[in-house]
């Protein structure tokens, strides 16, 4: 570098003082005394990081009756019990997920499954309620069933009976078989509650019911119209979500 002029020099001497300055100014200052310790910040009032445990979300076990070439009633011409029982249940599980109720289903395609199957399904999973789906060209409106057997039917050892394992939880399905008729007694829409020996309710160790959807009009081809199941699903939905309480509880 070569200088061109005593301004530049001098500017460049002006600068490397100015520089050094700083370079003094930033040495820290050494004392005798220690150097004091910035106060400690007060500690932030910080409440529990433990959130509040949620409220069990139920789960619902819907199981479509029939399947396969099991068709189940014939409802009409065109009309089959199985393909009624599983667009009934794939529509109440989307009006039950929208109301914050969890749903499964046991069968989601025209799949063959025997009785027991459903059961070890259902015993497997442990739902809060395992709900089985028939449909029928007899009677009005639907029928809510709980297995047929007292709960003295159970083994008192460490072993279940396959037949009655229903029987531990009997008067929890009986409990919400009457809580769920009274919530659509509550609608006006016609509804039995019945006792009767449906497979495979006494074969699940969780609260299980039978739900049977007839026609309101006397005309067994109102099943498989998209308006009635659209009705009865959303009566289902709401008296289901209506005893949420008891499902949570388990009581
Ligand atoms: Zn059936």
């Amino acid at each position: 570098m070569r200088w061109n002029n005593r301004a530049q020099r001098l500017g460049f001497l002006f600068a490397a003082i100015m520089l050094l300055g700083l370079g003094i100014s930033a040495v820290p200052q050494t004392s005798a005394a220690p150097p004091q310790a910035a106060p400690a910040p007060a500690a932030p009032q910080v409440q529990s990081t433990v959130p509040p445990p949620a409220p069990p979300v139920p789960v619902i076990l819907i199981d479509p009756a029939h399947g396969g070439t099991e068709s189940g009633a014939v409802l009409g011409p065109d009309n089959l019990e199985k393909d009624v029982t599983l667009a009934f249940a794939r529509r109440l599980r989307q009006d039950l997920v929208s109301r914050g109720v969890q749903v499964r289903l046991l069968r989601d395609s025209d799949a063959l499954l025997s009785t027991d199957q459903r059961a070890v399904v259902a015993n497997t999973s442990r739902p809060s309620l395992y709900l089985c789906i028939h449909a029928t060209s007899q009677g009005s409106g639907v029928r809510i069933y709980s297995a047929m057997l007292s709960d003295t039917n159970g083994d008192r050892g460490p072993f279940i009976a396959w037949q009655a394992a229903q029987a531990s939880a009997i008067s929890r399905s009986r409990s919400l078989q009457q809580q769920l008729t009274a919530a659509i007694q509550k609608t006006r829409f016609p509804v039995r509650s019945l006792t009767a020996p449906v497979q495979p309710l006494n074969k699940i160790v969780a609260p299980a019911i039978a739900i049977e959807l007839a026609p309101a009009s006397g005309q067994a081809s109102q099943l498989a119209t998209e308006d009635y199941q659209r009705m009865v699903s959303a009566v289902l939905a709401n008296a289901i979500t209506s005893i949420r309480p008891g499902l949570e509880s388990g009581q």
